[in-house]
């Protein structure tokens, strides 16, 4: 985690569960002229690979999750050209290596 001041790294001072699934990590930035401390949560949001041993408490997705958001495939992105200026813009003529 980057310090939320700073930028710089950060290093783990201390942690304690809240619940089963969260816990608070208390932070400290790694430059010494911030020296900030911060608190955050580690919250299991999603299991990737099914525990053989699963807890009865515990009931989160373990697959992707469909949202109503259609999401896009990375190369499907149609960006204008910056040189493009649409209708309006002036029409390129090739130059008269005759015309001084
Ligand atoms: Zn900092």
């Amino acid at each position: 985690m980057l310090c939320p001041h700073c930028a710089n790294r950060t290093s783990i001072r201390s942690s304690w569960m809240l619940s089963t699934l969260l816990r608070q990590v208390r932070y400290r930035c790694e430059n010494d002229e911030c020296g900030c401390i911060f608190l955050a949560h580690v919250e299991v949001v999603r299991i990737i690979v099914p525990s053989a041993t699963p807890h009865p408490d515990v009931n989160l997705p373990d697959r992707y999750v469909a949202t109503n958001a259609t999401p896009l495939p990375a190369n499907d992105v149609n960006p204008i050209p910056a040189n493009d200026d649409g209708d309006d813009a002036a029409i390129a003529v090739p130059l008269d290596p005759m015309t001084p």
